[in-house]
């Protein structure tokens, strides 16, 4: 874990959406809230709050991923698909060596220029 406290940046996240209508939970932001149809303003966020997707974690599902393209030196990547705690479900790579269904995990979110264009927050599970 790196110590961002003495940058003066803040570590990256990916954050999780509450509807404050009827308080259900979500991943990623829907334009309407699929438990109360309330509507979320993209813009403004009204009565919508925002929270950042961090901690525990169960693994749900995972793959193992061979023939990366060209510019990896690596002979797979491991991705998988977990649990938060508050239920909400995300996808992310895994940073263990052997990935068992149904073992807890630590959140991660770093930075990835792994794709072209402007760098994207993505989950690492470890
Ligand atoms: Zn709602």
């Amino acid at each position: 874990m790196i110590d961002f406290s003495m940058y003066d940046v803040k570590a990256p996240e990916i954050l999780g959406y509450k509807c404050l209508t009827c308080g259900a939970l979500h991943y990623p932001a829907p334009m309407i809230c699929s438990k109360c149809s309330s509507r979320r303003d993209p813009v403004t966020g009204k009565r919508w709050e925002t929270f950042p997707l961090e901690g525990p974690v169960t693994l749900l599902t995972w793959t193992r991923v061979w023939n990366l393209p060209e510019g990896y030196n690596v002979k797979y990547l491991l991705f998988g698909i977990v649990e938060f705690e508050n239920g909400l479900r995300a996808s992310g790579r895994l940073g263990v060596d052997e990935p068992r269904t149904g073992m807890k995990l630590n959140t991660r979110v770093e930075e990835s220029d792994e794709r072209p264009g402007k760098p994207v927050n993505v989950f690492v599970f470890e």
